[in-house]
C-alpha cells in the first residue's frame, strides 16, 4: 500500500503559463558548495575575467566536481550569501558584462560512456531537485539497467518540472533515449501523478515512437516523489544508501533537460526553471533564471508590478523548504521560491495526540525526538538521522508545532557527532 497524505496542490495558477525568462542580473553570486560540502579549491581571484561556463572552483577529495561561472564578466569579490539550506555560504561575486562569452565547448557527435561522464562532469550537471549530487557519479556505476525519471513534483505550489516537461517534451524524450543508448539501459519509466491529466496527455502524444520509455502513474500522495518512496512504489524494492545499489538511476525532469543540453550542445548548467509563487502572489510564474541571481533581483524584475512587501521567503516548497533571507541565491538545485505572508500561526503545547508518529513515512517518533534534544544517546536510539525532512509531522500537528525543525536539529546533531 502507498504511504502518504493527499495535500492541496496550489499549482494551477503557475501551471497554465509559459516559462518566463530572467537572464540579466548585474551581479551573480556563485556559491562555493556542492552537496553541502564547502571544502572547495577556489580557482579565481579578484580582478580575473571569467567566461560563461569557466570553472571558478572545484570540490576537493574523491569527487572532482567543478563549480562554474554562469555569466561572462569580472570577479569583483568573495562574499557570504544566504543559501537554500538556511545558512550563509561563501560565494564568488561576478559582475556581468552581458556579453555571454562562453568557453569553447566542442560538440561531440559520437558519445561513448567515458565521454558521456566527462561531458556531465565538465558541464557541472547535478541533481536539480535535492542536495545537488553530481550526476556523473550516479552514472559511473558499472551496471545500470533501470532509469527512472521523477516527474512527480508532489510538494504543493511547485510546477517547474511540469512546465519544462510540457514545453520540451520532445527534447526530454530524446535525452532519455540517448542516455539509455549510451548506458545500455533497456527500460525507462517516467513517473507522473495519475491526477496530472494534462501532463499524461502531452506525454502520451509524443511517447509512441520511444518504445522503451514507459509512463508509470503513481498515486496523488505526499511524499510519493521522495526517491525511496518512488522506488518502493515502482519497483517494490528498497536500498541502503543509493538507488544504484539496485542498478537504478533516478533523475528529475530538470536534470534530464540539463543532460540534453550538455549532450547536444556541450552546454554547461548555467540556468534553471524556478517556480516563484506563494499565498500573496497573484500571478505566480515559472522563470528561467540565471544561476547565481538573487531572489530579490528576480522578484523585483519579474513580479515588480505586484508591489510585494512584508513577506517571508522560503527556499523550496512549503513542506521541505527553509525560511530564508531575501538575498537568497538561486542555485541549480533550487526548485521554488515561496513568497508567503508573515502571519504564521503560533504553536501551543504538545497535545500528545501521536499524529506526528502516525504520519511519518520513515516510522520515526517526532514528538519523542523533540523531547530528547539534549540526550544524544536517546536521539541515536530514536534514529533521528533517518528523517527525510518531508515536513508531514509539522503539517499534521494540531498544536502547530514546528516538529520538523526539531527533528532536523536532532538529525544535524547526530551527523555532526555533537555532544549535547
Ligand atoms: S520526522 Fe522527518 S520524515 Fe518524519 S514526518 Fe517529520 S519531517 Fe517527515
Ligand atoms: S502531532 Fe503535535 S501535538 Fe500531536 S503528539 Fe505530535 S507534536 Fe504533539
Amino acid at each position: 500500500m502507498s504511504i502518504g497524505l493527499k495535500l492541496s496542490g496550489y499549482k494551477k495558477a503557475a501551471k497554465d503559463k509559459l516559462i518566463s525568462i530572467y537572464n540579466k542580473p548585474k551581479y551573480v553570486y556563485i556559491p562555493l558548495i556542492n552537496c553541502n560540502d564547502v571544502d572547495i579549491t577556489v580557482l579565481v581571484k579578484k580582478g580575473d575575467y571569467v567566461l560563461k561556463g569557466a570553472h571558478v572552483g572545484k570540490r576537493k577529495g574523491k569527487i572532482k566536481f567543478p563549480i562554474i561561472s554562469t555569466v561572462s564578466g569580472t570577479v569583483i569579490d568573495f562574499v557570504n550569501m544566504p543559501y537554500l539550506n538556511g545558512e550563509e555560504v561563501k560565494c564568488v561575486k561576478i559582475e556581468n558584462d552581458f556579453k555571454e562569452k562562453s568557453i569553447e565547448n566542442k560538440v561531440v557527435n559520437k558519445i561513448d560512456k567515458k565521454t558521456f561522464l566527462n561531458i556531465l562532469q565538465d558541464n557541472s550537471i547535478l541533481g536539480m531537485g535535492g542536495a545537488g549530487f553530481p550526476t556523473y557519479i550516479k552514472y559511473s556505476t558499472e551496471k545500470i539497467n533501470k532509469l527512472l525519471i521523477n516527474a512527480v513534483e508532489c510538494e504543493p505550489y511547485i510546477t517547474a518540472d511540469y512546465v519544462l516537461l510540457k514545453e520540451h517534451t520532445e527534447e526530454i524524450l530524446e535525452a532519455i533515449d540517448m542516455i539509455m543508448d549510451i548506458n545500455k539501459i533497456d527500460e525507462a519509466f517516467i513517473a507522473v501523478k495519475k491526477t496530472n491529466i494534462e501532463l499524461l496527455k502531452v506525454l502520451n502524444n509524443y511517447i509512441g515512437t520511444y518504445l522503451k520509455i514507459k509512463i508509470k502513474e503513481v498515486p496523488n500522495l505526499y511524499p510519493i516523489g521522495w526517491e525511496r518512496s518512488l522506488i518502493k512504489e515502482i519497483y517494490n524494492t528498497s536500498y541502503d544508501k543509493f538507488p544504484t545499489e539496485k542498478n537504478i538511476v533516478v533523475n528529475n525532469v530538470s536534470t534530464i533537460f540539463a543532460i540534453y543540453e550538455a549532450l547536444k550542445y556541450n552546454k554547461p548548467l548555467t540556468e534553471r526553471v524556478v517556480t516563484f509563487t506563494g499565498n500573496i502572489v497573484k500571478k505566480p510564474k515559472n522563470i528561467l533564471v540565471k544561476v547565481g541571481s538573487t531572489a530579490t533581483d528576480v522578484i523585483k524584475e519579474m513580479l515588480g508590478k505586484e508591489k510585494l512587501k512584508d513577506f517571508n521567503l522560503i527556499a523550496g516548497g512549503p513542506m521541505m523548504g527553509t525560511l530564508s533571507d531575501n538575498d537568497l541565491v538561486i542555485t541549480s538545485n533550487l526548485t521554488c521560491v515561496l513568497i508567503m505572508d508573515k502571519q504564521f500561526e503560533r504553536g501551543t503545547e504538545c497535545m500528545k495526540c501521536g499524529k506526528c508518529v502516525d504520519v511519518c513515512p520513515v516510522k520515526l517518533t517526532p514528538v519523542l525526538i523533540k523531547n530528547s534534544l539534549n540526550n544524544m544517546e536517546r536521539l541515536k536510539e530514536l534514529q533521528a538521522d533517518r528523517c527525510m525532512e518531508c515536513g508531514l509531522c509539522s503539517y499534521i500537528c494540531p498544536a502547530k508545532l514546528p516538529i520538523r525543525e526539531y527533528v532536523k536539529e536532532a538529525k544535524d546533531k547526530i551527523k555532526r557527532g555533537e555532544e549535547v
